[in-house]
């Protein structure tokens, strides 16, 4: 059977090559390479001749200090270990609630803590397995009241210091944790102590198999070998004396891993759809026509890990986070966050709809991405993301470098001009010499993403 089918495979072939090498073009926009000045305003995302211009942004700035969170204190203690729970196994978990914080997967949240019954809890924790559920609250104006999410994440603490204040004699605990495994809240009761707990089932992460492996016959894996492997098969070719034609052909004309696909009733397009390496691809392409550090951030992460990158520095709001959040499997998170990168050119306030930002706009100050968790003196955890560039914003007060996120710059308060809704931060170096000289950390609660297609997330 599949000898018969090789004919027609090589004959078929050119047209397979040429019309997949058009499919790789269509996913790269033909660009102009250019350097901005990201102090002034001018830099435009548009060229003189209309093309999209890539921007570059050289930092010298370190991104790894975000990621340590020194403003907690450089007294915490590394804690060891890791605990993880079974795919769907039901589980009883400690909860802390945050509002406008949705923890994802491999997300690093730093917290302050004040309240005696939770710091007690984390103490507990530490000699049990230090793991706690975070679930965001979100809170409705019209009939005053909150709600907590069906969905949240598993935090494990993985460096923490507890002390108490020997005049007030209260206790806090400043410390970081990082998201773990998914979950789906079962049901809520509180301790006497006060202390919420939640009964929950562990979310599985589905992993499809190679949608064409039963469709491809044994002859055509010996074609689809990689370069080097090229030469290696000729001369075995030879040695048994085959057609020299047929493999010159395939040494020029090389398979790859959907041309089985036309033994099936659905053309490659199809099957490229649903492949992870080729949404990786695709999302990475996106991302490097915002600008190269981005791409640059996601390197080196499998699937699963990359998507749960993505969802973590993409500016969503509450409901299309907790959404993504809920997905079972990286190929349909990956598809659905590609159909948001492309649909989404700004970031508008929450409260009026002002375009505060562009999607050009937004690069990494932090190695974890340019979307990172940071918690203020009083406890409040922020979810911020960088921008170079912002508009519609008015500040409010002077520049403090006193608990700086970014160590080495001076913070100042931002809100909207229009409805004087808080926004975030312009951060501001003190030092004459870091690059960039002023960024804008932008609060993902009080933005909103400029969506053109409403029904993106019906997949
Ligand atoms: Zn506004």
């Amino acid at each position: 059977m599949a000898d018969e089918l090789q004919p027609l495979l090589i004959a078929d072939l050119d047209a397979i090559i040429d019309s997949e090498s058009e499919d790789e073009d269509d996913d790269v926009d033909e660009e102009e390479e250019i350097e901005v000045d990201i102090n002034t305003d001018e830099a435009g995302a548009t060229s003189a001749n209309g093309a999209t211009a890539r921007i570059q942004i050289n930092t010298t700035f370190d991104k790894s200090l975000p990621v340590a969170h020194s403003y907690l204190g450089e007294d915490l203690e590394d804690v060891r270990g890791r605990t993880i729970h079974d795919d769907e196994a039901c589980i009883t978990l400690p909860i802390i609630t945050l509002p406008s914080v949705i923890l994802v997967p491999g997300q690093t949240i730093p917290l302050h803590l004040f309240q005696s019954h939770t710091v007690a809890m984390m103490k507990n924790l530490l000699d049990k397995d230090k793991t706690f559920g975070v679930i965001t609250t979100s809170y409705s104006p019209d009939d005053n009241s909150s709600s907590m999410a069906s969905i949240g994440t598993t935090a494990e603490i993985y460096s923490i210091k507890d002390e108490t204040d020997e005049r007030s004699g209260i206790a806090t605990v400043r410390m970081k944790a990082r998201g773990r495994q998914r979950f789906r809240v079962i049901e809520f009761h509180r301790q006497t102590h006060g202390i919420l707990m939640a009964k929950v089932r562990i979310l599985p992460e589905r992993v499809l198999p190679d949608h064409l492996e039963g469709a491809r016959p044994q002859s055509h894996y010996r074609f689809c070998c990689c370069p080097a492997q090229q030469e290696f098969v000729k001369t075995a070719m030879d040695s048994q004396g085959h057609v020299l034609a047929s493999i010159n052909m395939l040494k020029k004309r090389q398979l790859n891993k959907f041309t089985s696909s036309y033994f099936t009733q659905w053309p490659p397009w199809v099957y490229k759809m649903y492949d992870t390496e080729h949404l990786i691809n695709r999302i990475r392409n996106e991302l490097c026509s915002w600008n190269d550090t981005l791409k640059k951030d996601s390197n080196d992460l499998d699937p699963i890990d990359f998507s749960y990158w993505v969802l973590q520095n993409l500016p969503l709001d509450d409901s299309r986070r907790i959404h993504l959040l809920s997905i079972d499997s990286a190929v349909q998170r990956l598809r659905c966050e590609l159909s948001i990168m492309q649909s989404c050119s700004i970031l508008c306030c929450r409260e009026c709809d002002l375009e505060v930002a562009n999607k050009n706009d937004v690069f990494s100050m932090s190695l974890e991405g340019p979307l990172a968790a940071y918690v203020n003196p009083g406890g409040y955890v922020h979810e911020t993301i960088t921008v170079y560039k912002a508009k519609g914003l008015t500040l409010m007060g002077d520049p403090s470098t006193e608990n700086s996120w970014f160590p080495g710059y001076a913070w100042t308060i931002i809100k909207c001009s229009r409805c004087g809704a808080h926004m975030g931060w312009r951060f501001t170096a003190a030092k004459r010499k870091l690059s960039p000289q002023k960024f804008w950390g932008l609060c993902r609660a009080s933005l909103i993403p400029g969506i053109n297609n409403t029904d993106v997330l019906v997949l």
